[in-house]
């Protein structure tokens, strides 16, 4: 049916006539996507039967994530599936646009950020290479809040992308599974052998939603398996009402926040009732191709991202235990030679921790089996260490009432990766030095990556046209060939390209701001761009007070000279987080001051654009001359967002923090922007004191001027600034914002001088920097993880078959 745009246009008018009853005249936009969505879906249902089947002999990964940040899917699934342009060419006979009715989808935001975005790009190469790997996740019913900007202030209305359904997914009662809470563990006797039920339960229905993953140009579909909670049919008899009411809550919403948790117990529960739900649907299949559980770790890994899924470990020995008999000494070998697990940051108040006091209610006996891996685990280190109590009580996963996920993850895993090399180093060198120096051989790093195919071939059409102009087609499916675009860095006629592109795009994201925002933005004007979740250690703050400064430097020196930027800004900030929040109304009062005043001629613009998610990602980065990627050295783990911009040819003003440091490796200093205190110097700072945020005040007039205009009035806000002037001078500036001011405005302006003065250069930097962008592929990092932790292989790369 998608042979030809005939054959498609056949069947296309032929299923909206028989789905809607109605004639083609008369559907409506959410009646078209529909069928299209499920055409799609019926396209690849043999191939996913068959990638199943052939799976059923390989060595599998299941990837547990609490997120996944999948955006929208028909363009993609289309793309991937290389049936994009007859499809597009079809519906344009028919006249309806194809551009207009991927807007119509939803995006599946869940997840926050970073995290849950990362799943979904690992999805997407894990298909796309042929690997055997599924996600499993949670269905929830509401995805990250949507963000709307009232007066400058942030509020968060609750998504509801199912509401007219998901076309992608395949609900799977008849795979549904129990989940126990609550209630108590009894001891008997079963062939002489002590052992364990869990009785007066709770329980949870954990109902599979199934969606394909596309691999692009392959016949692979790999599964996404969501699970939704629903009444059980062994529900309580009383307080129905109740049970039921708690029972949905658990796959109703996705925690808002990416580093504290709040509503503790329901993010328990979420916890436990995706990996209980997952380890006994991934235990069913198994057993279905082998007759016991003895050579598990020979033919499944089991990845678990951050520490939100590390309950799967003692769920594993559970059902090994209690399930199977098993002695403790043989399941604790098979599933430490499971799993694995991947740290996503040093922020310490991130690190996950549960009170026992809720958490053996809840989960008695994953509690008991905790606390024996703990005590077995505190014995050995008692024979390696006799003596040191100080080292084993900083090690222990239970510990002053509470359980320490992490402590769980490592201990639990053969396998530990940080995200980027200097988070890993960090992570050896100071957060997990006592885990470190017990087991060195555990540690490893995969840098993250991106899709290309989302992040390039879907986002920019217009340079990837100008890129297979260039160097032809190798480097869609090996995107390592970009380097193939070296050759090419001088060249007038490719570099001209770039600058049409780049200008073409941001025509586009300009029209988009006036519609939105009302707000006229020259695409002349260089376009300086911080997209990302809204947290103090990203330091928005440090660009926002930038900008105040040269608002402030136009105004009093008629003479000052800078080259038109325009500031773009997108953010959620966590609900609860107060001062992210302020932050957000700090840059819409001095947008409005700055957009407004007829000194700056146009010369500033600042625009926040509501609603940051990944559709919106994709039409703001193609626009990007300079990707603000500020964070104070030590604590963005990687960023995703830094490879995403690099990849679509903006040049990096950036800190030696996370992925920026590969990045600065890969292009060389002369093709990025650096500044600002390295991580070494952050970590002496916080250990051993030695700054002082006031001396800085003091001493910059500049930094003087902008901090007293939070407090003095200038804003004429209701409380104005106060918490931000507080917390940079009062309580010292912690990510020390004030500290690399100066470094900031000195880098920025060297760029605007750059880019004013010799164009020419800025596009061999661009040039340079999509050319080696190749390695911040997600293919690159799966790879990595296939071969060196999951030790999967694919299966045979199937050429696609022509149909
Ligand atoms: C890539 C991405 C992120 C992560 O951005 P960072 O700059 O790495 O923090 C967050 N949100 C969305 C929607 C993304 O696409």
């Amino acid at each position: 049916m998608f042979s030809n745009k005939e054959a498609f246009k056949a069947a296309f008018l032929k299923r909206i006539e028989r789905t809607y009853g109605k004639s083609f005249q008369d559907s409506t936009l959410s009646d078209q996507f529909q069928t299209l969505g499920n055409m799609v879906r019926e396209y690849i249902s043999s191939n996913w039967i068959q990638t199943n089947e052939e799976y059923s002999k390989e060595k599998k990964v299941y990837y547990l994530s609490i997120e996944f940040l999948l955006g929208r899917l028909l363009g993609q699934n289309l793309l991937n599936l290389g049936i994009y342009d007859v499809v597009e060419e079809g519906l344009k006979d028919l006249h309806i646009s194809l551009e207009e009715l991927e807007e119509i989808e939803y995006d599946a935001a869940l997840g926050n950020g970073g995290l849950g975005r990362l799943a979904a790009c690992f999805l997407d190469s894990l298909a796309s290479l042929d690997l055997p790997g599924h996600g499993y996740g949670i269905r929830y019913k509401h995805g990250l809040f949507e963000q709307r900007i009232v007066d400058g202030f942030q509020l968060e209305l609750p998504e509801h992308w199912l509401r007219y359904g998901h076309v992608w997914e395949v609900r799977k009662i008849d795979m549904a599974v129990e989940i126990p809470f609550w209630g108590k563990v009894e001891t008997y006797e079963k062939d002489g052998i002590l052992t364990f039920r869990h009785v007066d339960a709770e329980y949870v229905s954990a109902v599979p939603y199934d969606m394909p993953v596309i691999g692009y140009e392959t016949d692979t579909v790999n599964t996404l398996r969501l699970w939704s909670a629903e009444p059980s049919r062994y529900m309580p008899n009383q307080d129905v009402l109740k049970y039921k009411k708690e029972t949905e809550a658990i796959s109703e919403f996705l925690y808002p926040d990416d580093t504290n948790d709040e509503g503790k117990i329901l993010r328990l529960k979420q916890q436990y009732f995706l990996v209980s739900a997952s380890i006994r649907s991934i235990i069913q299949d198994y057993l279905e191709q082998y007759k016991d559980l003895h050579a598990f770790h020979e033919h499944v890994s089991i990845h678990i991202n951050d520490t939100h899924p590390v309950l799967a470990i003692p769920e594993f020995m559970r059902v090994l235990l209690d399930d199977h008999c098993m002695s403790w000494e043989e399941a604790w070998q098979i599933t430490t030679n499971t799993f694995c697990y991947t740290n996503h940051t040093t922020l310490s108040e991130a690190l996950e921790q549960w009170p026992i006091r809720i958490f053996q209610p809840l989960l008695p006996r994953i509690f008991m089996i905790i606390d024996e891996i703990n005590e077995r685990f505190c014995k050995s280190l008692w024979e390696l260490y006799p003596g040191e109590w100080g080292r084993i009580e900083q090690m222990a996963i239970v510990a002053h009432g509470q359980v320490k996920m992490a402590h769980l993850a490592i201990v639990g895993s053969h396998s530990v990766n940080g995200v980027a090399k200097i988070h890993t180093e960090i992570l050896k060198n100071r957060e997990m030095n006592l885990f470190y120096q017990f087991q060195p051989e555990k540690f490893n790093n995969k840098t993250n990556g991106i899709t290309h195919r989302r992040w390039l071939l879907k986002a920019n059409p217009e340079l990837t046209h100008l890129i297979r102009e260039t160097i032809g087609d190798e480097w869609m499916k090996q995107p390592e060939k970009l380097a193939l675009l070296h050759s090419y860095e001088q060249d007038s006629a490719f570099l001209t390209g770039l600058a049409d592109v780049k200008l073409k795009r941001k025509e586009i994201l300009a029209k988009r701001i006036l519609e939105q925002n009302g707000i006229n933005v020259d695409p002349q004007s260089i376009f300086d761009i911080q997209v990302k979740r809204l947290h103090a250690y990203k330091r928005q703050l440090l660009n926002v007070l930038h900008i105040l400064y040269l608002y402030n430097r136009m105004r009093e020196d008629a003479s000052f000279d800078m080259y038109p930027r325009t500031f773009v800004f997108g953010a959620k900030a966590s609900p609860g987080y107060y001062y992210a929040k302020k932050i957000i109304k700090l840059i819409h009062s001095v947008a409005d001051m700055v957009n407004n005043d007829p000194i700056v001629k146009d010369r500033i613009k600042v625009v926040f654009l509501e609603n940051y998610r990944v559709s919106l990602a994709e039409d703001i980065i193609p626009a990007a001359d300079i990707s603000e990627q500020i964070s104070t050295a030590s604590k963005e783990a990687s960023g995703t967002g830094n490879m995403k911009f690099m990849m679509n040819g903006a040049l990096t003003m950036g800190t030696l923090d996370g992925a920026n440091v590969e990045i600065l490796e890969q292009v060389g200093q002369e093709n990025i922007f650096i500044f600002g205190l390295k991580a070494e110097e952050v970590m002496k700072f916080e250990r051993e004191g030695g700054y002082r945020s006031m001396d800085y005040y003091h001493h910059d007039n500049h930094i003087r001027q902008v901090m007293d205009q939070l407090v003095n009035g200038f804003f004429n806000e209701e409380d104005q600034f106060e918490m931000i002037y507080d917390s940079l001078l009062i309580e010292n500036d912690q990510y020390f914002v004030l500290k690399d001011f100066a470094a900031y405005r000195d880098k920025q302006q060297e760029a605007g001088r750059l880019y004013e003065k010799d164009r020419n250069r800025w596009l061999q930097m661009t040039a340079r920097n999509i050319s080696q962008s190749g390695y911040f592929s997600s293919d690159r990092t799966i790879r990595e993880y296939a071969s060196d932790i999951w030790e999967i292989h694919n299966r045979g790369s199937q050429v696609l078959v022509k149909r």
